[in-house]
């Protein structure tokens, strides 16, 4: 398979709880991509009881990074369905799984187009995850007790369930999951910095803001590549 210079393939780095997921539907929406959470597939995984969900769950609700080995196997499998390029939120997540992800897209000669470093500080990042609230029945019904608060206490605006905490937003897990970011993911700024194709951005900013933001990256970086294919 040639390498299809218009499509978009897309590394989203940064601590848990800086808002990848989030951009990453938006941006999914907006360029027809495929998203592809290993959180999310992971969690639906321990919810059905899988052999993979049931190895899985241990080190997730510890915040600790599952197996290079598991991670990496679920992701080569998913990636040729993006047609026009896919968006890869919370993965890779160490240097190794990064080396597997590059060798897996060259041996399809594809590559990565952008790696977007979400930036924000750890003491922000535990203030957003400690007040989060999922929905028991839906767990993409999310809730903020202080920034989005659902209208009932607990209880989940679309479909009335309780609403719950995740096991790994208690904030001893979030502190430990930071410090496995700082020790097991940053190094992987310097590995994107080095194949130039690294971009930071405040994760701070509103999500409409960083939204906009990176929308208008991804939109010039995509004409980049149809310049380049018609020329
Ligand atoms: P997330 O929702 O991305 O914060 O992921 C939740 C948990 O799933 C993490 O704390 C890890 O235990 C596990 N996990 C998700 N993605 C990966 C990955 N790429 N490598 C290893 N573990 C992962």
């Amino acid at each position: 398979m040639a390498e299809d210079q218009t499509a978009l393939r897309v590394v989203l780095l940064g601590p848990p709880g800086a808002g990848k997921g989030t951009q990453a539907r938006l941006l999914a929406e907006d360029f027809h991509l495929l998203h592809l959470s290993t959180g999310d597939i992971l969690r639906e995984e321990v919810a059905k009881e899988t052999a993979l969900g049931k190895e899985a769950k241990g080190y997730m609700d510890k915040g600790e990074l599952v197996p290079d080995s598991l991670i990496v196997a679920m992701i080569e499998e998913r990636i040729g369905e993006g047609k026009q390029g896919f968006l890869l939120d919370g993965f890779p997540r160490t240097v190794g799984q990064a080396e597997a992800l590059e060798r897996a897209l060259q041996r399809r000669s594809l590559s990565l187009n952008a790696c977007l470093l979400f930036e924000i500080d750890d003491e922000e990042v535990v203030m957003r995850l400690s007040g989060r609230r999922v929905c028991s029945k839906n767990p993409s019904h999310i809730y903020h007790l202080q920034f989005d608060p659902p209208k009932r206490p607990e209880v989940c605006d679309q479909d009335g369930a309780p609403l719950r905490q995740r096991e790994d937003d208690r904030e001893e897990t979030i502190r430990r999951r930071l410090e496995v970011y700082h020790q097991q993911t940053e190094p992987l700024i310097s590995f994107y910095e080095e194949r130039g194709i690294l971009r930071r951005y405040n994760a701070s900013r509103s999500v409409e803001e960083l939204h906009n933001l990176i929308r208008a990256d991804l939109a010039a970086l995509r004409l980049e590549g149809e310049l380049a294919a018609g020329a």
